[in-house]
């Protein structure tokens, strides 16, 4: 978590975070993401959950696929607990706040802080020139996401840490240039023991919708046999578990299935390895396993009855715009003011 600056008092707490309706929800976005926002629900702060899916098409996306994606990553939501009485559930085009913000933010955001970007670097990988210029400005879009909301708080897994530096760092030139003091400085929120969960087909790198392998990841749609085989075949190396984290620190697979086992279970690491320490991979494996599926299958159950009902789900998605433009019309508003724009 970033430290030094602090959130500016004058802001209501609200929390916003996003997820790309690009298709195979998975174990990472379930604990780095999902998992923690259904946890969060009964803080008292008001949260707002969106369906990016104009962050999405910044790689092709088929039409047909990317309807059917938006509706189950919103019953995704729901059956992980997400409550759409409670947060605010929307897919992101249906408020036009976020691409006109954007906008701006194109224009206060430096080509430079852009470039550093990973996430750029790694999707774009080496061939730049044919990336869309939407992967390359996708940061500025996900900061006017959290600020057309003036969110203070961000729950993310650990790979949009960078990205939220950036959203900082455009709030505070925003802020600067115009003399205001408009934009939160929102804090990152990256939580618990699997906040980066790894592929299971290489612990280097992480667990991601976009992987071609789907060995390297279990989808919340796998079915527990799936569940099962994918676990067994994740790979490890041929020493027992430790009996304290220490012992993981070389050992990237090992940890994260450690971590998995200990997010899911509600635990933590330590905990774990007290109970498993001295067991070997043939032994814990299994245990994973009827863990994972234990927590797993009732989701996938619930997200399947869910898409039962397209049409319900459109309507929960309608209304959470509904809500989601009434906040973020008049901060829009006020930021075309602040720019000099002449409004009617
Ligand atoms: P894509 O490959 O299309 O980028 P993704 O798996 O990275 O998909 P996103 O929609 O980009 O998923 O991210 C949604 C949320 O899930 C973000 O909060 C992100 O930090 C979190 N997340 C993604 N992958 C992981 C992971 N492996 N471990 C923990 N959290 C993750
Ligand atoms: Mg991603």
């Amino acid at each position: 978590m970033t430290e030094g600056v602090q959130t500016p008092s004058a802001f209501t707490p609200r929390v916003f975070s996003g997820i790309q309706p690009s298709g195979n929800l998975h174990l990472g976005n379930y604990l780095g993401a999902l998992k923690r926002f259904a946890d969060s629900q009964n803080s008292g702060v008001q949260s707002i959950y969106c369906m990016v899916d104009m962050h999405a098409i910044t790689v092709w996306q088929d039409p047909a696929d990317l309807r059917q994606a938006t509706r189950e990553l919103a019953a995704g939501f729901i059956a992980s607990g997400v409550d759409p009485d409670k947060s605010i559930l929307f897919n992101q085009s249906q408020v036009s706040a976020h691409a006109e913000l954007a906008w701006i933010f194109n224009c206060v955001a430096r080509m430079g802080w852009m470039k550093r970007m990973t996430q750029w670097k790694d999707k774009a990988g080496k061939n730049q020139e044919n990336a869309s210029l939407g992967l390359f400005a996708y940061p500025a879009l996900m900061a006017a996401d959290i600020l057309t909301y003036h969110a203070t708080h961000v729950p993310v897994g650990e790979d949009q840490k960078q990205h939220l530096e950036l959203t900082r760092d455009i709030a505070i030139k925003f802020n600067n240039d115009f003399g205001v003091d408009f934009f939160p400085i929102t804090e990152p929120v990256i939580e618990g023991t699997a906040t980066r969960v790894m592929s299971l087909r290489d612990g280097s790198k992480k667990m991601s919708k976009s992987d071609p392998s789907d060995a390297s990841r279990i989808n919340l749609t796998d079915d527990a046999d799936t569940i099962a085989k994918k676990i067994r075949k994740a790979k490890t190396d041929p020493e027992a578990l430790p009996s304290e984290a220490k012992g993981l620190e070389e050992r990237p697979e090992a940890r994260n299935l450690v971590n998995i086992y200990a997010a899911l279970n509600d635990q933590s690491v330590a905990e774990v390895l007290a109970d498993v320490g001295g067991r070997q991979f043939s032994e814990f494996k299994p245990m994973l396993a009827d863990l994972a599926v234990a927590k797993l299958s009732p989701i996938s159950g619930k997200m399947a009855r869910l898409m039962n009902d397209p049409g319900e789900i459109d309507r929960i998605l309608a209304h959470g715009a509904g809500r989601a433009r009434e906040i973020a019309a008049p901060i829009l508003e006020k930021t075309y003011e602040i720019v000099g724009m002449v409004r009617g």
